[in-house]
């Protein structure tokens, strides 16, 4: 057990300082400052080593938290990587993005704030990247089954690394020309650099999976040729379709889906010539819809110098600490603010969207809003409460239907769920035999632990069903829920 006593003489959380908000927001760089190696230790040594240590639960992949808290207050961070990889394949990017529900399950956040959880993951693995400790684990021997993974998300790459690991031989087909899924193209470079996901690639490359990226399954290879071309085939491919508003003035211009705008940004971050993006620089911004979407909106917006920012949601404001009904260990819906909303902006709740207007030329120019008022327990903005903001850019964040279904139902007869997501059985597999499942595809849009955690277990999965057996770990089966998710 890390410190018998440090939860007793260490009270408070203690995370490294974000860069101040003037000097970030020039640059695309991450927000945070480097940590201090004494804090963390000391942090991680206010793990109690719980008897049942619900920050197991609150982790859909399971992760052996008071483990490697213990090796990390020891300093013994070779030791706490290979405990963090025997559960995570990538905590560079869950220890920088995810929420963090195993801090929300924490036995310490009865009565006192959680154990700093993410932080010490996240140290763990850029301790052991700077040190050459993240080497290649190539199989031992090749089992000759090759596999086809349609995605290079964090599904479609943790099923890849597991089965690469596990001597198939894997290619990983994604249809942008960069590898990453919403990682790459969707999370803008102050949540994370895109370096993390370089050097993750480069072990993986040299492990054995292979890469092809440009290339779109259904359009350039049917989906029917890969399945007979691979021994199994694993559908990794997001849930992409926005959800839209549908209402007068959606057709302006000036009226986006946050992804179209996203996506041209994180473009232009890397480098890529984008001829007519679309930006913020001197303009009024409304981002409709909250969530990391939304949140991701307004930094990049301020970034790009916005002249301002409005993000509108058509709910109640959450309680700033965790309501009555959703106690410890659930994860609570409560007021959050990311980096970004420190950033600067308005953030307006119980404000319903009524009309888009524009001007002669058919560019956006004002949005109409109305309070939202609840009848029979649907949101409609409420009469006589109509006013127009100013808005030459309109973001519509409001999340996303599922995934892409065309080509999959008509190329493998794939069957999809009442809402909207790739039916899947128990064990990953569609209702085309030998293809499988993972991700936001099978479960709507989530988050990347869960996307980790469903690319481990299905690798498990088609392992089973091209070996006959399997020793691959299966943190969750489909119809698992984590604590409060
Ligand atoms: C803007 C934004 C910010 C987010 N921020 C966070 C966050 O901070 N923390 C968090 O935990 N979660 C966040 N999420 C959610 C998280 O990114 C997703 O849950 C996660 O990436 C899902 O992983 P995935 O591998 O299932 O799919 P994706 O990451 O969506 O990857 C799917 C990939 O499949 C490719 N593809 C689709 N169809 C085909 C085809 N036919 N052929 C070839 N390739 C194809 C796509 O191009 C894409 O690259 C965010 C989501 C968005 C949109
Ligand atoms: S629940 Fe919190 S205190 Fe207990 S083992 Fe997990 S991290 Fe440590």
């Amino acid at each position: 057990m890390a410190d018998p006593k440090g939860f007793l003489k260490v009270t408070e959380r203690e995370l490294p300082a974000r860069r101040p908000v003037p000097v970030r927001i020039l640059d695309w760089k991450e927000v945070y400052e480097p940590g201090d190696s004494a804090v963390l230790r000391r942090q991680a040594g206010r793990c109690m080593d719980c008897g049942i240590p619900f920050c197991h639960k609150g982790c859909p992949l399971g992760n052996l938290i008071p483990e490697w808290n213990d090796l990390t207050w020891r300093g013994e961070g070779r030791a706490a990587i290979e405990r963090l990889h025997a559960t995570n394949n990538f905590p560079e990017f869950t220890g920088r993005l995810c929420p963090a529900p195993c801090e929300s399950a924490c036995v310490l956040g009865i009565n006192q704030p959680a154990v700093t959880i993410k932080q010490v993951e996240v140290s763990i693995i850029d301790e052991a990247f700077g040190n050459g400790w993240v080497e290649a684990e190539p199989p031992g021997r090749l089992t000759g089954k090759t596999v086809a993974i349609v995605g290079s998300g964090p599904a479609g790459l943790a099923a890849a690394q597991q089965l690469t690991r596990a001597g198939h031989t894997v290619a990983v087909f994604e249809r942008d020309d960069r590898i990453g899924g919403l990682l790459r193209y969707g999370i803008p470079d102050f949540k994370m650099e895109k370096r993390h996901i370089e050097s993750r690639i480069r072990q993986m490359q040299d492990e054995g999976t292979r890469f092809r990226a440009g290339v779109e399954i259904g359009k350039d290879i049917s989906w029917s040729e890969l399945r007979a071309r691979y021994d199994a085939v694993v559908v990794a491919t997001g849930a992409t379709m926005p959800r839209d508003l549908p209402l007068p003035g959606r057709d302006l211009a000036g009226v986006h889906f946050a992804m179209e705008y996203l996506v041209e940004s994180n473009r232009a971050t890397a480098g890529d010539a984008v001829p007519h993006q679309i930006t913020a620089e001197g303009k009024h911004v409304i981002v409709i819809g909250g969530g990391d979407t939304g949140a991701d909106c307004i930094g990049t917006a301020h970034r790009q110098g916005a002249l301002s920012v409005t993000n509108l949601a058509i709910g109640r404001r959450p309680p700033g600490e965790r309501p009555e009904h959703q106690p410890w260990p659930m994860t609570p819906t409560v007021f959050e603010v990311q980096s970004a909303h420190e950033e600067g902006g308005e953030r307006a709740y119980l404000a319903s969207t009524v009309e888009f207007i524009g001007n002669e030329a058919g560019e956006v120019r004002s949005l109409r809003i109305a309070e939202t008022e609840f009848v029979d327990g649907r949101r409609v903005p409420k009469s006589g409460t109509e006013r127009d903001i100013p808005a030459d850019l309109v973001l519509i964040a409001m999340g996303f239907t599922g995934p892409e279904r065309e080509h999959l139902e008509e190329q493998l007869g794939a069957q999809f769920t009442g809402r909207g997501a790739v039916e899947r059985d128990d064990e990953w597999q569609s209702t085309a035999p030998g293809v499988f499942v993972a991700g936001d595809a099978g479960r709507g849009q989530s988050l990347i632990v869960w996307a980790i955690a469903e690319g481990r277990a299905a690798a498990a999965s088609v392992d089973a069903y091209l070996m006959g057996e399997t020793s691959l770990p299966a943190p969750v089966r489909p119809t698992d829920v984590a604590i409060g998710l």
